[in-house]
């Protein structure tokens, strides 16, 4: 009777839009290695983004992977970054023979604690690389001033914040660079896919080459890359979705007011702050759940949303720096906000398209089970 509710729904364009779209690569038989559709997409991004420069991947991972690669960081070189994240920020690092030094994040917005960078920093660091997490934008002004004090480099993980603009600037103008995911759980997505943004035309030479084996030229190999081009496919789902990603957005918006609405006033429930002078995406819509004041504890929630067929998620839970791979090198008592953070938050059911009488429901729920 009733479907399932997930977390998220991919958007997805019509049918026959879709079709439309690919009907060319029947004709030139080009289905990768920077294509039509790949070229297109790419221009497009620079204007939807707002930003000088892009490079498309096969996926976010990759353009964080390779980003830091094109950068020539020395094996156990340290990068400070937050274990508030998702897996692939920490592990981006790690593959990269790097070492993750974990910052504390912030209790206001969940981005990194940029009062807490400093005593982090010793001989060894050459990196920060911190994460705009649900669409929040970090403190990018503060992190500018201290990475030009210890001349340090800085990647953003912008996986979170596609189109989100920070004093109307592009959010991917901040940074050395900044990388962005097209996961099909995304804001927008291309099936699978990323892009890198940075304003050194040095770093995209690099990049280029870093995603097509480190291929220079039919006679040179400049570095030991990897393969991580955008197909056609995938580039032509990106021209499509980008169409009507003002629309998902503007739906979006709409399911967001309509939670907030709902649950503001509950007890021990914390939501996402507004941040001034951002453009946001509505990209995630977290609650942090406090079992004292509340009376449940957010595991409790998560159950009982799916009791009734709705799916909710810890996320980020747990912490990159408690990952099994790591083997303990860590101690996530360092990063106490973090630490509550993964434990107390739950992210919601949002997507463009999910009904409003689905958020009041989910927000009945909710709010029946306080102090019960
Ligand atoms: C989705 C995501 C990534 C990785 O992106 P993929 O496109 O799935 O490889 C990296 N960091 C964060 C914070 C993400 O949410």
């Amino acid at each position: 009777m009733n479907r399932k509710i997930l977390v998220t729904q991919s958007s997805m364009p019509k049918y026959e839009e879709y079709i439309e779209e690919i009907k060319d690569l029947w004709e030139s038989h080009w289905l990768t290695n920077m294509g039509d559709k790949h070229q297109t997409l790419q221009k497009e991004l620079l204007s939807y983004l707002d930003v000088n420069n892009v490079e498309l991947f096969t996926n976010g991972h990759m353009a964080l992977e390779l980003s830091l690669q094109a950068l020539d960081f020395k094996v156990g070189d340290e990068v400070i970054t937050t274990p508030f994240t998702f897996a692939s920020t920490t592990q981006a690092i790690v593959r990269n023979g790097l070492i993750p030094v974990f910052c504390d994040i912030n209790p206001i917005d969940f981005t990194i604690d940029v009062t807490k960078i400093e005593k982090l920093i010793t001989e060894k660091t050459v990196a920060i690389m911190p994460v705009h997490v649900y669409g929040n934008v970090c403190n990018v002004e503060e992190i500018e001033r201290i990475s030009q004090k210890y001349g340090l480099r800085v990647i953003y993980d912008a996986a979170h914040v596609f189109g989100v603009k920070y004093k109307n600037k592009g959010i991917g103008s901040f940074g050395d660079v900044s990388c962005f995911s097209f996961h099909a759980t995304k804001v927008f997505n291309t099936i699978e896919g990323g892009c890198a943004s940075f304003s050194d035309e040095k770093i995209g030479k690099r990049l280029y080459e870093l995603k097509n084996f480190g291929i220079k030229n039919q006679d040179e190999v400049e570095c030991v890359g990897a393969n991580a081009k955008m197909n056609e496919f995938c580039a032509a789902m990106g021209l499509c979705n980008l169409r009507h990603l003002d629309a998902e957005i503007f739906k979006r918006a709409k399911v967001v007011e309509c939670y907030r609405k709902n649950l503001c006033g509950i007890e021990g429930i914390t939501l996402n702050p507004i941040q001034k002078n951002v453009v946001p995406n509505y990209a995630y819509f977290p609650i942090i759940v406090d079992e004292k004041i509340f009376g449940h504890t957010r595991d409790e929630i998560m159950d009982e949303l799916a009791r009734y067929d709705i799916g909710a998620r810890k996320y980020f839970y747990p912490l990159t720096s408690s990952f099994q791979c790591y083997n303990g090198a860590y101690d996530t008592n360092e990063t106490p906000v973090a630490l509550y953070m993964s434990t107390h938050v739950l992210t919601l059911p949002l997507y463009a398209d999910l009904e409003l009488k689905i958020v009041d429901k989910i927000c009945n729920i909710i709010s029946n089970m306080n102090n019960k």
